[in-house]
């Protein structure tokens, strides 16, 4: 529901694709989609409207512009405007470029509330420039003044955190100024790296870097009271996604396949953006096979887990040189992707694995507070040792379920942590932290 009461139904248009599709920070103006038809489209609408009742404001999303004939022919948005109508809807809102936006074409909507939503971004040209925008602010400002004169809504998008931004702080100033100035309602996004655009590779090469949910808010709270104004802190579900591109070979053992910028940007994002949504984490060794779900080791441990019933409640993170995998990640790259052949190692890249292993244990569990933390390590292997590292220096306990004394006895065999003493440790801890699941 709207803060009007008004009941609103989003219409997501795979149609055409954007017209302009170069904006630096856009992955999905890049996506061209099936060429539409009208016929195809007015089918796509009937069975949008089927069944909607009481819908009083529909909102349409498709990145790109309603108003781009190409893209949405004319007479697939009249027949759609006629199915408001018909359908009781008071209020559309559709998406457009400022060069879609004409006085003509406008009159579509007769006998329509409607709002024309602007991605302005930013009001620096120097920036727009910068991001390939493609147009410039007084673009904006004579679109956002035909749509007003012809009676209706702009909704403004600015973006908050774009590369080439000396004064975060003036330079957001300055756009929400501008934007309220021309527009009925502003949103501000945090900008978020999708996949296939050229600003995933700047936060890849360390030229620019998200904010997360708390500094987002921190920066537009100044905002917080102003009606006209609503924020946006994740307008996708972020999970770094590696265009195929970009991928890099890890196969190998040394210092590039323990800190590589892929590895490094994703445990930046488990620290400063992903939420465990779990209150125990148990730690355990990678594997050779990938995913680590298709290894000997770690059937036998998801069997002993699923056996008890709690797969997915404790939450299963492995340690490795790509860094902390949660399980839910271990299929996608890189940690689907690397190889690091124990048979390679020197002393001196055991020491940095367990320094490098320490910090990132250290900077995970600062950020996600487990009420209970666990592992299922060999007592001699360096990612036990870091773990045990981590814990002193923060000052907290964690348990290995396998016991020493078990250890003791089967380290000598070929893997002793798929032997039925280990695997039979790990059930008779876990039946204990059951309990307390
Ligand atoms: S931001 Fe909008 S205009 Fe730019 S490429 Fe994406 S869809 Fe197209």
């Amino acid at each position: 529901m709207l803060k009007n009461n008004m009941s609103v139904k989003i219409l997501f248009l795979n149609s055409g694709g954007c017209a302009w599709g170069k904006c630096l920070f856009c992955g999905y103006g890049r996506i061209q989609g099936k060429n539409p038809s009208a016929d195809g489209l007015k089918k796509e609408f009937d069975s949008f409207f089927s069944g909607l009742d009481g819908v009083s404001h529909v909102k349409v999303f498709g990145s790109g512009s309603w108003l781009d004939s190409k893209q949405v022919p004319g007479e697939a948005r009249t027949y759609f405007i006629g199915l408001c109508r018909k359908g009781g809807v008071k209020k559309l809102t559709v998406e457009s470029r400022p060069e879609f936006i004409t006085k003509e074409g406008l009159k579509e909507f007769k006998d329509i509330d409607f709002e024309i939503a602007i991605g302005l971004e930013t009001a620096d040209n120097r920036i727009l420039e910068k991001i390939a925008k493609g147009f410039q602010v007084e673009d904006f400002a004579a679109a956002a003044r035909t749509v007003h004169s012809a009676g209706g809504l702009v909704r403004t998008y600015l973006l908050v955190n774009l590369p080439f931004v000396r004064d975060m702080e003036g330079e957001l100033e300055k756009s929400v100024d501008c934007a309220l100035k021309h527009s009925d309602s502003v949103v501000l996004i945090n900008l978020l790296p999708h996949g296939n655009c050229p600003l995933f590779g700047m936060w890849l090469r360390g030229e620019w870097n998200f904010l997360n949910k708390k500094e987002f808010l921190q920066i537009v709270e100044k905002w917080k009271n102003n009606p006209k104004i609503e924020f946006d802190a994740e307008t996708f579900r972020f999970v770094p996604k590696f265009p195929r591109e970009l991928r890099d070979s890890l196969v190998g053992v040394g210092e590039n396949f323990l800190t590589h910028p892929h590895f490094e940007v994703w445990q930046n994002y488990l620290v400063r953006w992903y939420n465990p949504g779990r209150e125990i984490v148990l730690f355990l060794p990678c594997s050779y096979k990938k995913p680590y779900s298709e290894s000997e080791t770690h059937r036998g441990i998801a069997g002993v887990l699923g056996g008890l019933g709690l797969r997915g409640s404790i939450h299963e993170v492995m340690l490795s040189n790509a860094g902390l995998v949660p399980r839910e990640f271990e299929n996608l790259y890189p940690f689907n992707a690397y190889d690091w052949d124990e048979r390679q190692e020197t002393e001196e890249i055991k020491g940095r694995y367990i320094e490098v292993t320490t910090r990132r244990i250290e900077d995970y569990l600062k950020a996600h507070h487990y009420r209970r933390i666990l592992c299922f390590l060999k007592y001699d292997s360096e990612s036990y040792q870091a773990l045990e590292m981590a814990c002193d220096s923060l000052d907290i306990k964690f348990t290995n379920l396998l016991s020493k004394k078990t250890y003791d006895k089967i380290k000598d065999g070929k893997r002793p942590l798929q032997s039925e003493e280990g695997l039979s440790d790990l059930e008779a801890g876990l039946k204990d932290e059951a309990v307390q699941v």
